[in-house]
């Protein structure tokens, strides 16, 4: 479970708490794995064998538990918190503010997401799992598109099998959560977007970014980010920039472009400006989510949540546009779900 509970904690969830807290602190992946991993053995596990295991000491000989792992679960099954899990950070991201809290408070779910079809860390079901325990209302799963290659982006076929699966995830739900069909398509260097016609129409969300030659110069970058803008199936335009602030993957400069003609674009088209929360991007800047307030667009506050504990950025989201005076009924991730699909499909 994600929320603290005062019942004792199963070993499952623990293993599981222990990997989302990892995560949304950036924790090492291959440690946040093994903690996923040894989840998947102790759900594979009657309790019977795991009790019997901890007490002959022999947890270890199951695939994917090591000493740490094995801890965690024998302290579980005695009904102690793990002490891995109690010296784990669960505070707050960001500095709680009652503009913060506010708008985080308001935020339904968010509109851009990975799973392991395209570059995620992470299955579906396990993305989905985190949600409901985040109390989110819906999210939009937005993997790859075909040419990003590296990302092991989607082919038409692969993205129609995907969403036969979303319809069955959202079949076994009660309603309360929905994830919905997506994709995070490429603008093409032309404008045009990397998906056909058709399978575009039949998604709830297209997030449209830019991946390649972001150093294209500013006029013909430009015209790149209208087209895809203008395309009717675009509803949202992914973290604008494609500035990298910090991080594993180096830092690397916004692109150039005619920001006020793009977001005059975004204005007219009635698609969203995403303010994408992840740490590394921070994307756009305060300055560009000024000029875009200034122009009358809409905002998405996004997680692009390429693993679970991703999920909890979009506190970092909600901390930026709170402190810079987003107005929350401008921010479409704010609306009930039923008005947001209205939007998506207007
Ligand atoms: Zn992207
Ligand atoms: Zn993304």
């Amino acid at each position: 479970m994600v929320s603290s509970d005062s019942a004792p904690i199963q070993p499952l969830d623990a293993l599981r708490r222990i990997a989302f807290l990892m995560e949304r602190r950036r924790g090492e992946t291959r440690k946040v794995e093994a903690f996923r991993k040894a989840a998947g053995v102790v759900l594979a596990t009657d309790e019977s064998e795991l009790r019997a295991r901890a007490e002959a000491g022999t947890l270890t000989d199951l695939p994917s538990i090591g000493a740490s792992t094995a801890k965690v679960i024998e302290q579980a099954l005695a009904g102690a918190t793990p002490d891995y899990l109690a010296k784990l950070d669960a505070g707050p991201l960001v500095e709680e503010t009652a503009e913060t809290t506010a708008l985080l408070e308001r935020l339904r779910g968010d509109l851009h997401s990975h799973s392991d079809w395209s570059d995620g860390g992470s299955p579906i079901e396990e993305m989905v799992a985190t949600c409901l325990e985040l109390g989110r209302g819906y999210q939009a799963l937005t993997d790859h598109s075909p040419r990003l290659k590296v990302a092991n982006g989607l082919t038409a076929e692969r993205l129609a099998t995907q969403l036969s699966i979303v319809d069955r995830v959202n079949a076994h739900l009660d309603g309360s959560f929905r994830l919905l069909k997506g994709i995070e398509v490429d603008i093409l260097d032309d404008g045009s977007l990397d998906q056909t016609d058709e399978m575009l129409g039949r998604l709830d969300v297209v997030v449209a970014s830019v991946h390649s030659k972001l150093r294209m110069s500013s006029a013909p970058m430009t015209r790149r980010m209208i087209g895809a803008v203008e395309n009717h199936h675009v509803d949202v335009l992914g973290h604008c920039t494609g500035r990298l602030i910090t991080g594993g993957r180096g830092t690397r400069p916004p692109s150039e472009f005619d920001a006020e003609a793009v977001f005059a674009a975004c204005a007219k088209n009635d698609v969203a400006v995403e303010i994408n929360s992840r740490p590394e991007r921070c994307d756009p800047p305060d300055d560009l989510i000024r000029l875009a307030m200034d122009a009358g667009c809409l905002f998405a506050i996004d997680t692009d949540a390429h693993a679970p504990g991703q999920l909890d950025f979009l506190a970092y989201g909600a901390e930026r546009a709170a402190r810079l005076g987003v107005p929350v009924d401008r921010i479409v991730t704010t609306w009930p779900v039923d008005e947001l699909l209205a939007w998506t499909t207007r």
